[in-house]
């Protein structure tokens, strides 16, 4: 079998002109720009490209973009004084502090300190307690374009046996609830789970997210299955022409492809999807501040 390939690119391209359609209509009816202000701590270059994406991502969808950018000695209660200001801000609908943040600074304060209905990235606990008891939120980027592929894809997931690797708060507990919501049957496996190759292989839909390059290999999925592998790790690449490093999956794609129904690439598959899904949390967040119907979202 060679499994189907799963265009995370194309579909996020789609929702991201979706997006920007809807941005004009709300420009036009309500006289409101949504706006997204990203904060960068510091100058790892990895950063500092996820950055510049989401910036130029942001104003391709018509919205407006603000970058703070502070230096790597820059303290908690400076980080903590921006976050404050871009609170009380009127004209700011979204919040998002790049991660890794720098080791003086603690991640988990500073999350907490933004205004939940502006945590576009969906980690604040608020967030994540009315994601957890099936209230409207703010879900977390990764996951939701994790299952709008999925259900793109596959269209209703009830009753499907669902494996979700790794239990980060980031990716994948809050995947493991949507999965739930759509009413699979979620199992969630770690790294102290027995016989991982045994579970993987029970599922109908399999998501990765370990952050161990290729450890899921062909022999862990069940023939005809879906995977989706959110997995992004540099591993080197000495023969390569431009870069000294290539970007792979959790996933070994070659192996999985010649058993599972359907995959996703890496590059070209979660990643993409992650920041067409802030751009429409930032929507999201923006209508709801201003008490303004938006459908299809
Ligand atoms: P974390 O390191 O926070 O969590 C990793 C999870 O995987 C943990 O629950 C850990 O288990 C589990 N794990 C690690 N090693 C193993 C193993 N050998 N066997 C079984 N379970 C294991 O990572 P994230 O959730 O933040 O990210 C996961 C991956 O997704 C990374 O490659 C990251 O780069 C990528 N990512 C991609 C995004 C995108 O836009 N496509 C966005 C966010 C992340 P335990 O809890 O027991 O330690």
């Amino acid at each position: 079998m060679t499994a189907h390939l799963i265009d995370g690119k194309k579909f996020a391209t789609s929702l991201a002109d979706k997006i920007a359609a809807s941005v004009s209509i709300i420009k036009n009816t309500y006289q409101v720009t949504p706006c997204l202000a990203v904060v960068l701590v510091g100058t790892d270059p990895a950063s500092q490209v996820y950055v510049r994406n989401k910036g130029q991502q942001t104003r391709a969808a018509g919205m407006t973009s603000i970058e703070h950018k502070l230096p790597s000695t820059a303290s908690e209660a400076q980080l903590l004084a921006l976050i404050d200001s871009m609170n009380k801000d009127e004209a700011i609908d979204g919040i998002l502090i790049q991660l890794p943040l720098p080791e003086q600074i603690n991640e988990a304060s500073v999350i907490q300190a933004i205004a939940p209905e502006k945590d576009v990235d969906g980690f604040h606990v608020v967030n994540a307690g009315l994601l957890a008891t099936g209230h409207r939120g703010l879900v977390p980027c990764t996951p939701l374009g994790c299952l709008l592929l999925l259900q793109d894809h596959l269209g209703d997931l009830s009753g499907a046996n669902a494996v979700v690797l790794g239990r980060s708060n980031i990716v994948g507990k809050p995947m493991a609830q949507l999965l739930t919501a759509a009413h699979t049957t979620t199992t969630i496996a770690h790294s102290r789970s027995c016989d991982l190759p045994k579970i993987c292989k029970q599922a109908d839909i399999l998501v990765v997210a370990v952050g161990n390059p290729e450890m899921v290999t062909g022999d862990w999925i069940k023939p005809g299955a879906t995977v989706i592998d959110v997995g992004i790790n540099r591993v080197a690449n000495p023969t390569g022409t431009d870069r000294d490093y290539r970007l792979t999956g959790d996933v070994d794609f070659v192996s999985a492809a010649s058993v599972a129904g359907a995959i996703t690439p890496v590059p070209g598959g979660v990643g993409p999807m992650t920041i067409a899904c802030l751009l429409r949390n930032t929507l999201i967040a923006g209508c709801r501040r201003r008490n303004i119907e938006l459908d299809g979202y």
